[in-house]
């Protein structure tokens, strides 16, 4: 009998890091922070290191300061 067939391990990721909340899957560690934070309900421009309470919020200013009006800039 070969009872050594179960691997432990399996699920989140392959070498990955997975949100705890949503169960998203990154590859690294500050992208996973960095997704991390709209769970907290805080989330920071890049830009410039503001901090806003919503992501809404943010886009608003990246638009309004930045000139960045678009949904997802990257
Ligand atoms: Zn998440
Ligand atoms: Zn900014």
């Amino acid at each position: 009998m070969n009872h050594a067939s179960l691997s432990p391990g399996r699920g989140v990721g392959e070498g990955g890091l997975a949100c705890t909340v949503c169960g998203k899957a990154f590859r690294t560690k500050n992208a996973l922070l960095d997704h991390t934070k709209v769970h907290w309900g805080k989330t920071e421009c890049e830009l410039c290191g503001k901090v806003f309470s919503t992501e809404g919020n943010k886009k608003r200013h990246r638009a309004q300061v930045h000139g960045l009006d678009s949904e997802e800039q990257d």
